[in-house]
């Protein structure tokens, strides 16, 4: 198994729509970014790239390239589950925590949960949001997003074992058969010579 963790921050900024967790939430200020801002999934993003030493979202999306502005940061943490799957792992589960005073989300973390899962083709009950208020850090105008995840190998080693004690043992059948092949009644039937005519000759 592999575990993963990934951490990120934006400033609020009054004009822009907010997005936390591919959701668009109703609220005075969004997160400024080269991209939507979606503080939740980058970190998550970074979580899964970090689980398979792929590197980091900044070295798939740099952020002066002007195809990532504004770009909907679904994209980015469907590029590290690409990389997930590419590496031979899929995800047990996923937890994260946002620090941020504002808006609230434990009305919103339902919502969020499942909008989350769905991203990461994951049940709500693998995923784990968790929200805090940034008390004494006097960083009420910044939201935080940690993200820790832990991947599980597609294959699992007992069924690699199984799968090869099936391959012997198929190999052996084959074996079995070819010999019985060669050595039977039908094996001397195979190797029966063409009738001297076809149909054509019949007609
Ligand atoms: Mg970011």
């Amino acid at each position: 198994m592999r575990i993963g963790f990934g951490w990120d921050s934006h400033a609020f900024k009054p004009g822009v729509p907010l997005r936390i967790g591919g959701l668009a939430i109703e609220h005075p200020e969004g997160l400024a970014g080269h991209s939507d801002g979606d503080v939740l999934l980058h970190a998550i993003t970074d979580a899964l790239l970090g689980a398979v030493s792929a590197g980091d979202i900044g070295s798939f999306f740099p952020p002066g390239d002007p195809r990532w502005k504004n770009a909907d940061s679904a994209i980015f943490l469907a590029t590290a589950l690409e990389e997930v799957a590419t590496a031979g792992y899929r995800i047990v589960n996923v937890d994260t925590t946002l620090v941020l005073a504002a808006p609230k989300i434990s009305p919103l973390a339902g919502e969020l949960r499942e909008r989350v899962a769905e991203l990461l083709h994951l049940k709500p009950s693998d995923v784990g949001i968790k929200a805090k208020t940034p008390e004494g850090l006097n960083q009420d105008h910044v939201a935080i997003a940690h993200a820790a995840v832990l991947l599980e190998p597609l294959v699992k080693s007992e069924d690699l074992a199984r799968l090869s004690a099936a391959i012997d043992s198929s190999s052996e059948i084959d074996d079995v058969v070819k010999s019985l092949v060669s050595e039977a009644p039908l094996g001397a039937g195979l190797r029966r010579k063409l009738p001297a005519f076809d149909t054509d000759d019949l007609t």
